[in-house]
């Protein structure tokens, strides 16, 4: 990728992965090379208040990474509410809904994700979805626009059921249950948060909603909807009848992928690229939860080695920024870094460095409080991923362990924790 420093980069998306790449490219000097491309009418904003303090308080603006005046500044040119909508690889040309077309040297794909939502809701045109593609009484929250509707709908609706005990939806749940209202989680699975967390922290955090007044059903079937005109009136569950007030759907997220499966890469449930973001065109790279790319870090190497992931977290848009700012300027890293997250749901602050190991055994490290401790996984002696519930310090120590490789650290060692059954 040893083209002129003066090839045009054009970004599409004006998220967490867009935003960091625009300030990396900047503080390399290359502003001037570079077009953000936003369909949101946004500047790049963070996404993760949007179910927490955003949601809570009408008061709270949105919290844009950057203003106006730093894109001018840094010479890159913002197009704001104009979704890019067909790539021309053979032209090296990007069409915008707008008509505008605009040329590359290099095209970042940083599309993010979708919120999953449900073909029995019948969004869209031909369904009882709104001009929105929404029913008055349904919601998702992925973006400000989300946010604000979900906001006013919160401010009428003394009942939210929420669909999908993942991370976005106890944090709307927890929200909600703050504000005072009346709210039931259902999820299929038989635990909260199954594919991303241990079994003893499943638990954990059921307990903890269970304790709010939040009522959890788990393991549980949906369906038999009843939609008169735009309103979801009642869903079945399990087979009896249940009046619907207000609905958010938090039953995931699926990668926004259309751009680039359109225009013939390589996807597979995200964006194929490789170590240096590249997709299957050297001159187009994807960044952020839109990606599929091969699991680099050196903490879960051992026992996934080959693995592709597709990760929605913030860290992995920050990071994998970095490594497309490097490619662009013609150095090869290679993405390695270590996956980590957190979510906050009411009194719960959840912090994980790492990623569970499909087998391996497990130790709960007791905190300060019974409401702080964390749970660390192993293969063999080797410390794999940590589970931290409001124990910041433990996370931390974790995440410098499993960053350098270097032994446990005292505030980590494991005398003080009790083991726990093995992965099943
Ligand atoms: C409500 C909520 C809470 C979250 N909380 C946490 C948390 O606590 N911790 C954590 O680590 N992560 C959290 N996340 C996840 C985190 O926000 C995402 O992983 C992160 O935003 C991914 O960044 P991204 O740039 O890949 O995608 P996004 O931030 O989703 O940005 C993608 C952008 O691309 C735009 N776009 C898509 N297609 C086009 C197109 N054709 N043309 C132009 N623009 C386009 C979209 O409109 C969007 O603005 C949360 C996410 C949500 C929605």
């Amino acid at each position: 990728m040893n083209e002129t420093p003066s090839g045009k980069i054009v970004i599409v998306g004006g998220g967490h992965a867009a935003a960091q790449l625009c300030g990396a490219l900047a503080t390399a000097g290359q502003g001037g090379r570079v077009h953000l491309v936003c369909e949101e009418a946004e500047l790049p904003y963070q996404r993760p208040p949007l179910s927490k303090a955003f949601l809570k308080n009408p008061a709270e603006a949105l919290q844009s990474f950057r203003a106006q005046a730093w894109f001018a500044d840094a010479g890159i040119a913002v197009h704001r509410a104009d979704a890019a909508v067909a790539i021309d690889r053979a032209g090296r040309t990007l069409r915008l809904r707008s008509g505008a077309v605009l040329g590359y040297e290099w095209l970042v794909l940083a599309t993010g994700a979708r919120a999953r939502r449900l073909p029995d809701l019948a969004h869209g045109p031909n369904g009882p979805g709104g001009p929105q593609g929404e029913l008055d009484n349904v919601a998702v929250l992925r973006s400000a626009a989300d946010a604000l509707r979900l906001r006013t709908l919160f401010d009428a609706a003394p009942q939210l059921t929420v669909l999908g005990g993942g991370f976005i939806g106890l944090e709307i749940a927890a929200t909600a249950r703050a504000l005072g209202k009346e709210v039931t989680v259902l999820e299929s699975a038989p635990r909260l948060l199954m594919r991303s967390v241990s079994p003893e922290l499943s638990e954990h955090v059921l307990q903890t909603h269970l304790t709010s007044g939040i009522d959890v059903r788990l393991g549980v079937a949906v369906g038999g909807f009843e939609i008169e005109g735009q309103h979801l009136v009642a869903l079945h569950v399990d087979g009896q009848r249940q009046t619907v007030g207000l609905m958010v759907l938090g039953i995931g997220a699926v990668p926004e992928q259309t751009l680039a499966s359109d225009a013939g890469l390589a996807c597979e449930n995200g964006v194929v690229v490789d170590a240096c973001m590249r997709t299957s065109d050297p001159h187009i790279l994807a960044v952020g939860d839109c990606t599929r790319f091969p699991e680099g870090h050196a903490a879960t190497l051992a026992d996934n080695a080959g693995r592709r992931l597709r990760l929605e977290s913030v860290q992995n848009a920050n990071d994998q920024a970095r490594t497309a700012a490097a490619t662009l300027l013609g150095r090869e890293e290679p993405y390695a870094a270590l996956p980590w997250f957190w979510s906050e749901q009411g009194a719960l602050r959840l912090q994980m460095a790492g990623l569970m190991p499909a087998d391996g055994t497990r130790h709960r490290r007791p905190g300060t409080n019974p409401t702080s401790f964390s749970i660390l996984h192993y293969v063999g002696d080797r410390l794999v991923c940590a589970e931290s519930v409001n124990a910041p310090a433990d996370h931390l120590a974790a995440r410098k362990l499993l960053e350098t490789g270097k032994s446990p650290e005292p505030a980590l060692a494991c005398d003080a924790a009790v083991p726990l059954k093995s992965h099943a």
